[in-house]
């Protein structure tokens, strides 16, 4: 756990806080992103997007899976919902 300084009024804030309790200036926020990893039973695509999301920090909070039929074969898709709390 670091301390931020709140750039309203210079007091200390906890990097965990989403506000800073003197002021109540916002010093995070969450950010969402959607990413899909597609499976046509040969080759994965997406996959490395998602392990470099998870491995900056990303974590995953929803996550939906789902079969569709492409030229001729199926193709396994999850789409991942994934959420970060970033610095304001
Ligand atoms: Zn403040």
């Amino acid at each position: 756990m670091a301390l931020l300084t709140c750039p309203d009024c210079g007091r200390g804030v906890s990097d965990q806080s989403p506000a800073c309790l003197g002021c109540g200036r916002p010093m995070s926020k969450i950010e969402t992103r959607f990413i899909e990893v597609w499976f046509d039973g040969e080759d994965t695509r997406g996959e490395r997007n998602l392990n470099n999301m998870l491995r900056d920090g990303w974590e995953i909070v929803e996550q939906n899976n789902w079969v569709e039929s492409e030229q001729g074969h199926n193709v396994d898709i999850t789409k991942y919902k994934l959420q970060k709390r970033v610095h304001t």
